[in-house]
């Protein structure tokens, strides 16, 4: 198969993690017979340093003329970096606000998988992570709270401020749809998330997930309230297979189921739109504290490729590849610094990346 892959290397550790994910790609493209032909693209302050903008139209449009893009991380040190001198409009995190846009990228996929190996990482109690887990979060990223109109006014001399939550059926039938699809590569069980109870456009939402429903027989629905759902992630995270969820509720959601996972430096996501096009990068930043010394973990970049390989190709053969060629690394004890423990072997950056590619 041949494919046309995007590739934002970005800023800070972004440029190293990157390149082991395209070694990892090569490795795929060697032993499964495709064609991976990747475009350089510039996003946030590299694309600052070279353009002045954190965005361009030449980068949205060679990004949509590929199949898929894999970017590392964009942003540098708020504090240090002359990026955040300039207008926030200007700053590399505009970038990536800018081409999520542009792509119109509404579904946000953020997987959480509790590795056996890693289960010393997980903050949740001894019986309770020996269950395991492993979930995709669904979540709606182009409507609801954080897009509706909002105003700030003086109303009978008190200072009020009203956001706006409204979703339309289009815009919900077209993640639940996202949602069940997934669910069907998966363990076949979607949990849709709302606060039914209380919030009319909740109600909307669990009347058109059930009618979409309608068109996945194989799939279990279940619906839970947010509440609900908050408390479940570290009571019985392993009933979770999707969970399918509104911008804000899915924002803490996701946050929250990776928090328990345990590592950030293993976190895969993707941005897709209604095509098969993604975006596709790790939910970490651009770790400015380590850039440049082959510290960092290239393993949630590395996943989000194989995610990329499953959603954007439908490679689900390669996908599974990789996924399996990392846990057979962390089972054969190596570790980068951030998921060190007792009795491993160290590996940097570029042996990771090497140690993963070798496995596939
Ligand atoms: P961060 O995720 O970059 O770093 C937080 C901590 O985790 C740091 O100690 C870092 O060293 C460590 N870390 C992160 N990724 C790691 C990895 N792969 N391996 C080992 N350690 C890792 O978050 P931050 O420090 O709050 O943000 C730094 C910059 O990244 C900021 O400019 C921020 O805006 C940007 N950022 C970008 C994205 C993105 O590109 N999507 C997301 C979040 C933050």
């Amino acid at each position: 198969m041949k494919c046309s892959i995007g590739v934002i290397s970005g800023d800070g550790i972004g440029p190293e993690i990157v390149r082991e994910a395209r070694k990892v790609l090569n490795a795929v493209a060697a032993k499964y017979g495709h064609d991976f032909e990747y475009t350089d693209l510039l996003l946030g302050g590299a694309s600052i340093d070279a353009h002045g903008v954190p965005l361009t139209e030449e980068t949205i449009k060679k990004a949509k003329a590929c199949d898929a893009v894999l970017m590392g991380s964009i942003g540098g040190d708020p504090k240090t970096s002359p990026w955040y001198q300039l207008e926030p409009s200007k700053r590399p995190e505009a970038g990536l606000l800018g081409i999520r846009k542009a792509l119109n990228l509404f579904a946000n996929l953020r997987p959480a998988y509790l590795y056996e190996e890693l289960r010393s990482a997980c903050p949740l109690r001894g019986d309770i992570s020996a269950a395991g887990f492993d979930m995709i979060i669904i979540r709606e990223l182009t409507g609801g709270l954080y897009f509706g109109a909002r105003r700030t006014e003086e109303v009978d001399g008190v200072r009020t401020a009203t956001d706006t939550l409204s979703y339309n059926e289009n815009e919900i039938r077209r993640i639940a749809r996202r949602a069940f699809d997934i669910a069907l590569k998966r363990k076949k069980k979607v949990c849709s998330v709302d606060k039914a109870n209380v919030l009319d456009s909740s109600r909307l939402w669990r009347k058109v997930v059930e009618e979409t429903a309608k068109d996945y027989p194989e799939v279990a629905l279940s619906h839970m309230y947010v509440d609900n759902c908050a408390m479940q992630l570290v009571m019985n995270p392993a009933q979770f297979d999707v969970i399918l969820t509104e911008n804000m509720f899915g924002d803490i959601l996701s946050d929250e189921a990776s928090m328990v996972a345990g590592s950030i430096g293993m976190l895969a996501s993707a941005s897709l739109n209604d095509t098969k096009f993604g975006l596709y990068e790790p939910s970490h930043g651009s770790a400015p504290d380590i850039a440049g010394q082959n510290k960092a973990n290239p393993l949630a970049t590395i996943l989000s490729a194989a995610m990329m390989l499953r959603y954007s190709f439908d490679l689900d053969k390669e996908a599974e590849a990789v996924e399996t060629a990392v846990r057979q690394v962390l089972k054969d004890g190596y570790r980068t610094g951030d998921i060190m423990s007792d009795g491993c072997a160290y590996a940097d950056t570029e042996r990771m990346g090497t140690l993963v590619a070798e496995r596939i």
